[in-house]
């Protein structure tokens, strides 16, 4: 039989049997270290609120004197009518805070990485990408039309090797990686990869999403505008619905990139903006996230904390010393077993499955947060002992 719209529940069984089937949790609380589930409270540990601050009462009073000033609506995309002093505003602090000369906000960090690699390279271009960056970046160089070009995970030689061959070929080379791999943890070598994308004349865009308002000085990123400047990183984005507690995201760089993304980003030009109220509490969380330190530095203690105690468990961890500290287990069928097990107990931990990883690399994806104590480590680890002995006697019929 042909391929039809009549195979769509087929395909749904298929991905049912394979342990691939996705459902979503429907949440009853606020954000923050723990969640209601089905009136359950669960200790939250997948959450990408690295500061704790989705939740915060600053952020929410800002939010609502930001939908008191300005209404809820945008009216328009930014071009047409949308674009307000508050959002202008933001972008200002954001490029302020970057060390770069613009900033632009964009409504999601989806449609920002579509958006700028769309705008910056299309079929006559190069576009060279880490195996395991965000599935968004990859999606952003798959719709350029770009020749498509991966290098192995965090390898700048393997990279190197690559704009090597194609250095006398007349195109715009852009290379692309995840700072903190969303999946792994582990951050990219930016300074190798900074320089081996100068000496071939391409330019270097790098995902913050997962290190802005976490890692570096005042949580500037883990690009650190002392040390790279636009040159280096010609194109920085970061999002803002992770350890700014809110929504969107940015791209922040020279004069030109930002005008020229402000006339040629198809998903800046062609959608809505934000409402103002983000723009508004965005401002507060920023100013929250440079003073407030002591966010930081309680969750590298808990980061230390939760490695030694994982690492004497004899966990199968990942090298990552961020927030992001994945347990690997292997096949979906047991990942899925496992983070159910953990939800009974009271941890939510949601089984990250491919093809979000490469197969057999089904994982738990564990998130800290600032909102964590001590003792939430400690019980973590605990339990997580007792489910993966669980799982390994009695085994799943996978
Ligand atoms: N980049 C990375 C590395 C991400 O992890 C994510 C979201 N998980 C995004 C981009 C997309 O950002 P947003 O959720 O704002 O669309």
């Amino acid at each position: 039989m042909g391929r039809s719209f009549a195979d769509i529940p087929a395909q749904l069984d298929k991905l049912a049997q394979r342990s691939m089937y996705r459902r979503r949790k429907v949440i009853e609380s606020r954000q923050g270290r723990e969640l209601i589930i089905d009136g359950r409270r669960l200790l939250n540990f997948c959450s990408n609120d690295y500061l704790g601050l989705a939740g915060d009462k600053r952020v929410a009073e800002a939010f609502k004197a930001g939908a008191d000033r300005w209404g809820v609506g945008s009216g328009a995309s930014h071009l047409v009518c949308g674009h307000t002093s508050a959002h202008h505003e933001l972008e200002e602090a954001l490029a302020a805070f970057t060390g770069r000369p613009r900033a632009l906000f964009f409504s999601s960090g989806y449609a920002a990485n579509l958006g700028v690699i769309n705008a910056l390279v299309g079929s006559r271009d190069r576009v060279y990408e880490d195996r395991l960056n965000h599935a968004s970046l990859l999606d952003g160089g798959w719709i350029s039309r770009a020749q498509f070009g991966w290098y192995e995970h965090c390898d700048a030689t393997d990279l190197q090797q690559q704009l090597q061959a194609g250095a006398s070929d007349d195109c715009r080379q852009l290379v692309v990686s995840d700072g903190v791999f969303s999946m792994d943890g582990d951050i990219c070598p930016l300074e190798d990869l900074s320089a081996v994308t100068s000496g071939h004349n391409a330019w270097l865009m790098i995902d913050d999403a997962h290190g802005f308002g976490v890692l570096g000085n005042r949580g500037q990123g883990l690009v650190d505008p002392a040390r790279f400047g636009v040159n280096d990183v010609p194109v920085l984005m970061a999002t803002l619905g992770k350890a700014l507690g809110t929504s969107g995201a940015f791209v922040a760089g020279d004069e030109d990139l930002i005008e020229f993304l402000i006339q040629r980003a198809r998903n800046y030009i062609y959608t809505t903006a934000l409402p103002a109220a983000v723009a508004v509490a965005t401002l507060k969380s920023l100013e929250i996230v440079a003073e407030e330190d002591w966010r930081r530095s309680h969750l590298e203690q808990l980061i230390q904390r939760f490695r030694s105690g994982a690492e004497q468990q004899g966990l199968n961890l990942l090298p990552s010393e961020t927030a992001i500290q994945p347990v690997i287990i292997g096949e979906a069928a047991q990942t899925v077993a496992v983070s159910q097990a953990l939800e009974t107990r009271g941890f939510l931990i949601t089984a990250i499955r491919p093809p979000t990883v490469p197969q057999g690399t089904a994982r738990l994806r564990i998130t800290l947060t600032a909102a964590h104590t001590e003792a939430d480590i400690d019980m973590l680890l605990q339990v997580l002992a007792e489910v993966l002995d669980d799982v390994a006697a009695t085994g799943t019929d996978d």
